[in-house]
């Protein structure tokens, strides 16, 4: 007979029902079976739930989620670093390590990559399987809720690498959400002086509560840091996205953009020629290359105040009203308990 387990099925346009469904088996011998405790939500889970489709795949009948902690429950006959019980996060984007991208290193490029969640089944489950280079231990003393940062915040901090920041450096970060609160945290960890640009009032409360300096986003911004710091921003973050302009305006000279989202459609009368003439680097940033053994270490240290990005913890049955939340704008850091 075949073993079921509880999943949230997207049955319409940001709708799921929990029903039913076989439990996955290990098939591979470097797999591992994981037993869900939380999976949060990400920006992702909203958009293609609103679309119903990611790039060509119809995601009618699919489980999504890709930011879970789990349990190992039960491992393939060639897995050697993991076992039963351990409590473990995931890297969703499964890897070739066979195609150029792979080979030069750029693993977050592989042209045969897998993501959990959207082409393969996800963590809005009772149980997900990988393989065993994807899973990561990590300490049972980082509580759930934290834990369940480990995906977003090595995506932050495959960014943050690509940046030297140092102390005295001067940094703005564009967007409140949970991933623009991480890349504050992480600068300021640097010993960067750092300001936050946000619009959403619920989001700037949060920020306060984080003590970091936060502006509603309007045309004194810059004078106000000028004034505040007596120069402009060493760095810049985008993690709003289509903040390019701004941040052009924002960098000191010799500045450096980090385009973590997208910097979207480029419009008429934008001068780029600062880049050029204020010796700019802009940068950007995908997914998770090397970074997941780096933000459990972080994690694990506690250096992060996460439990103020964590606004609801609801029951998977809850999935729509979750997506809902993260869509108005609402919700931050989502967290679906499901085997906890
Ligand atoms: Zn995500
Ligand atoms: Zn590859």
């Amino acid at each position: 007979m075949t073993e079921m387990m509880r999943a949230a099925i997207l049955k319409d346009v940001a709708h799921f029902e929990v029903e039913q469904v076989p439990k996955p088996q290990i098939t591979e011998p470097d797999e591992v079976l994981i037993k869900v405790l939380v999976c949060s939500i990400c920006g992702t889970d909203v958009n293609v739930s609103g679309t119903m489709a990611y790039g060509s795949k119809d995601l009618h009948g699919e489980i999504l989620g890709h930011e879970l902690v789990g349990e190992i429950v039960e491992t393939g006959s060639a897995v050697t670093g993991l076992r039963v019980g351990q409590r473990v996060v995931v890297n969703p984007n499964s890897y070739c390590c066979k195609c150029p991208s792979c080979r030069a290193g750029y693993r977050n490029h592989c042209e045969n990559m897998k993501l959990m969640g959207l082409t393969v089944a996800g963590g809005f489950a009772e149980y997900v399987k990988t393989k065993e280079f994807l899973a990561f231990p990590i300490s049972q003393d980082v509580p759930l809720n934290h834990a369940a940062f480990a995906e977003p915040l090595s995506c932050a901090m495959n960014g943050f690498s690509r940046l030297n920041i140092t102390p005295g450096d001067t940094c703005v970060v564009f967007g409140c959400g949970p991933i623009g609160l991480l890349f504050a945290q992480l600068a300021r960890a640097s010993g960067a002086r750092v300001a936050c640009v946000e619009i959403k009032e619920n989001r700037m409360a949060i920020a306060r509560k984080l003590g970091l300096d936060v502006y509603m986003a309007g045309p004194d911004v810059k004078e106000k840091l000028m004034q505040k710091w007596g120069r402009r921003a060493n760095f810049c973050i985008d993690a709003a996205g289509g903040q390019l302009v701004t941040a052009i305006d924002y960098a000191e000279y010799r500045g450096t953009i980090l385009c973590f989202a997208g910097p979207r459609t480029a419009k008429e009368g934008w001068n780029f020629g600062p880049i050029q003439g204020k010796e700019l680097t802009i940068m950007g940033s995908f997914i998770i290359n090397d970074s997941m053994h780096r933000a459990v270490t972080v994690l694990e240290s506690g250096m992060l105040n996460l439990d103020p990005l964590v606004t609801h913890i609801l029951p998977l049955e809850e999935l729509d009203k979750g997506i809902a939340l993260m869509k108005s704008g609402e919700g931050m850091e989502i967290i679906m308990e499901i085997g906890k």
